[in-house]
């Protein structure tokens, strides 16, 4: 076969030559150590966790070692493709505080890789596809749809394991000149396939850098490399890009170790050296019993807009993934509980082979402890931009009542405890409500053991004494005094050892008066909660 004219007959002259593409495309001067990693999503509008978990390997990667972190559309699926789908993209990471430094933006682009969206470099992967048709590597294949199931029929038939276009199945590969040409003047569609020399006994040896050691077949199909309209494949498109954009590590879900096999030989068919490759494990959670990939259908949380929209301060979400990426963090951030997750030294080699288990409850508790760190005016600002986007009605409470607010953020909040009771923004609202009359929902519930007269006689007295002046143990004396009074003990361990000779202990008395003025049975230390209500609120709500 003469591959020249067949590659003359198939490609437009006006390609530009590969050595046209590598002047235009120059390697990059990296230092010993730098990476260079991208993100290459389909716009298809929907950002989830695993995107994010993906994008935080590869910026930390890329960062960690002074490189490049990029952005790449991979848009060669059309039907895929929603509008804004880019905008989607980049404002879902801008938001976690990734950001790119090279690459597609939602209008144009920056860098000097470019394009960087897929369906923009045709030329260039026709080029590469042109020069494989010349090498006798890659051949056009006109088998129709009715065709190709017939071919699976019959390798059904012959009780074939290993179905698909290949080897002497492969029909289109023994066409001769003259038939392509008849064929193209007939204007029947074509794709190009490549002509894989592999078979699936040969096995080969990996090493992937999260994986380990991989034992892997060769390919042996001759996969699709360009589809009938020119635009090319994942497979191919990405070992094209990732070579001529300069990436050094490819980070990418372990759905694709099955077609590495097809990726690495078509790297060794361009004669382009490949990338060295991540394959993560998605993220997983518990179902009962049972451990199972996240779903978009059944789970909430896998989507990013999840988080900004039930407030979840960013770099809490951040801190959580770093501790599912790498086992060692937690302890390391425990020592290091002033430093940022971004000054951890991340390691591929303690990345988690099997997927790591993702849990909503962890990620509150990681959230209340990073919340605790915040001063009230940090906390303030997060609580204003959040409620600006997602609760009008709250955001105009706080921002007419500002300097209240950051006193009631306050209490608890200073001291070597905070207190860690806030996991995201969403839940301030209810945890502040009660200062709020406009916001106020009462549920009394008042300790059982104490008769509904007591509990009045106890309300009515403690207005009378209640003075907003008091120190704290003026304010608790006060108490103490009151439960003495009405037959409540005030020593606790009196009380334990015979509770009967009582009608109750001081403790109780405190709850009353606290579901009384706040209408709610848990709240932060009450003597600083009523303080910061002011003696108004308190004695009205002392009111019976
Ligand atoms: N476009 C591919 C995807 O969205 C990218 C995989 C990769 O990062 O190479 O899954």
């Amino acid at each position: 076969m003469d591959t020249k004219s067949l590659a003359t007959l198939l490609f437009d002259a006006s390609l530009p030559t590969l050595e046209e593409i590598s002047n235009t495309y120059p390697r990059r001067n990296l230092k010993e150590g730098e990476k260079v990693t991208r993100m290459a999503p389909s716009p298809t509008g929907f950002m989830h966790l695993g995107n994010l978990y993906a994008a935080l390997t590869s910026e930390r990667l890329a960062h960690l070692s002074g490189g490049t972190f990029y952005l790449r559309i991979e848009d060669t699926d059309q039907k895929r493709e929603v509008e804004g789908g880019v905008q989607a993209i980049i404002d879902g990471l801008s938001h976690f505080g990734l950001n790119f430094d090279e690459g597609a933006l939602v209008e144009g682009e920056k860098g000097i890789y470019g394009p960087y969206r897929q369906r923009q470099r045709a030329k260039i992967y026709q080029a590469f596809a042109k020069d494989l048709v010349e090498k006798g590597m890659a051949y056009p294949c006109f088998c129709s749809e009715d065709e190709l199931s017939d071919l699976r029929a019959r390798q059904e038939a012959e009780k074939e394991d290993n179905l698909g276009y290949r080897g002497k199945w492969a029909k289109c590969r023994s066409l001769s000149l003259e038939e392509v040409e008849e064929r193209l003047a007939k204007k029947m569609p074509w794709v190009l396939r490549f002509k894989s020399e592999g078979s699936i006994d040969n096995k080969f040896k990996f090493t992937d850098l999260v994986k380990g050691d991989l034992e892997l077949s060769e390919n042996d199909m001759d996969v699709v490399i360009l589809k009938s309209d020119g635009i090319p494949t994942y497979h191919f498109a990405h070992v094209v890009d990732d070579y001529l954009m300069g990436t050094t590590h490819v980070v990418r879900g372990d759905e694709w170790i099955a077609t590495l096999p097809i990726h690495l030989q078509l790297y060794r068919a361009v004669g382009l050296k490949a990338p060295k490759y991540m394959h993560i494990a998605p993220l997983m959670k518990m179902d009962g019993s049972t451990k199972r990939k996240l779903s978009k259908r059944k789970d909430p949380e896998l989507a990013l807009a999840f988080y900004k929209q039930e407030g979840y301060v960013v770099n809490c979400v951040m801190v959580y993934l770093m501790t599912l990426l790498n086992s060692n963090f937690e302890e390391w951030y425990a020592q290091n509980p002033d430093k940022s997750y971004r000054d951890f030294p991340f390691s591929p080699k303690k990345m988690s082979v099997s997927g790591a288990l993702f849990d909503l409850v962890k990620l509150d508790d990681v959230s209340k402890n990073e919340l605790a760190k915040l001063s009230n005016t940090e906390l303030y600002a997060l609580l204003e931009t959040y409620t600006k986007e997602f609760d009008k009605e709250f955001y105009h409470i706080i921002t007419a009542q500002k300097d209240k607010v950051l006193e009631i953020l306050n209490i608890g909040r200073v001291g070597p405890k905070p207190r860690k009771d806030i996991a995201k923004l969403s839940e301030i609202k209810d945890y502040i409500s009660y200062f709020f009359p406009e916001l106020y929902q009462p549920d009394y519930q008042f300790p059982e053991n104490i008769s509904e007269e007591d509990r009045n006689l106890l309300i009515t007295e403690y207005k009378d004494i209640y003075d907003e002046n008091d120190t704290q143990d003026e304010w608790f004396q006060k108490i103490k005094d009151l439960s003495e009074k009405h037959g409540f003990t005030s020593n606790m361990k009196e009380y334990k050892k015979n509770p009967e000779a009582f009608k109750g202990n001081v403790a109780q008395v405190s709850t009353v008066l606290r579901v009384q003025i706040c209408g709610r049975q848990n709240t932060p230390d009450t003597y600083e909660v009523f303080r910061v209500m002011g003696n108004e609120l308190v004695k009205a709500r002392l009111s019976l």
